[in-house]
């Protein structure tokens, strides 16, 4: 069984979706995180993401794998080395929209996403889970939250790396991402229509995980 979380960055779908799936016992996975290894491994080999040969052939030769052995957290590997930090840093945040926008990017991870959680039990996040991987799953929410609490949370992790930062400037990032994650042609930032949706701005984190536990409970 597969539970969805959907929603824009900084609107607490991580730590909702580890919790939820902690309490569940089910894996939890970060598809997210898969895009940002992806752009990381690109830049790694400086490719040029408008030559469409160019991306093809790093995708045949992707070694990305998850690792789901540490309690409650994944670690995302590339050709073995856990980039689970470095995929994490101001750069690849700014970078990864653009790259998880390509198709054959796309079409890889979905592929990768769907063989990993095909048999199992899982609480996955994203953009298009409810929308794209899986349309038919019983249990969809898509978390929202404005954009100054969205921003307050992005500075805190933003510290946890040592990343100089402004609060200003990451809400405008903010607003810039979530533009261009909506407004792609393939697999757009959305709600799927039966999502329910939950506002996290003015909710602590046990509130937004207990709404969501309460509901799957009920049904
Ligand atoms: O969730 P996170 O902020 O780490 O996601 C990074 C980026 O990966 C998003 O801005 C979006 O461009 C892309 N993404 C996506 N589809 C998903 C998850 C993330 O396109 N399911």
């Amino acid at each position: 069984m597969v539970i969805t979380i959907d929603g824009a960055a900084g609107v607490g779908k991580t730590t909702t979706a580890k919790s939820l799936a902690s309490k569940l016992g089910y894996q939890y996975l970060d598809t997210g995180a898969m895009y940002r290894a992806v752009t990381y491994f690109f830049r790694q080999h400086s490719i040029d993401i408008n030559s469409e040969s160019q991306v093809r052939k790093m995708l045949d030769i992707l070694n990305l794998e998850i690792d789901f052995t540490s309690n409650n957290s994944i670690t995302i590997l590339l050709d073995d080395k856990d980039v689970s930090s470095l995929i994490r840093s101001k750069e690849i945040t700014n970078a990864v929209s653009e790259v998880s926008a390509l198709q054959p990017v796309r079409e890889k991870i979905v592929k990768i996403q769907k063989d990993i959680t095909e048999n199992g039990n899982f609480v996955i996040e994203g953009r298009d889970i409810g929308t794209v991987l899986y349309p038919g799953a019983k249990y969809k929410f898509f978390l929202i939250a404005d954009y100054d609490t969205r921003a307050e949370r992005r500075l805190k992790d933003f510290k946890r790396l040592n990343e100089e930062l402004n609060v200003n400037k990451i809400k405008q990032d903010l607003i810039d991402r979530d533009q261009y994650d909506s407004s792609r042609k393939l697999s757009p930032l959305k709600q799927a229509s039966d999502a329910i949706v939950i506002d996290t701005s003015n909710c602590t984190f046990d509130d937004q995980v207990n709404q969501i536990y309460k509901h799957i409970e009920r049904n």
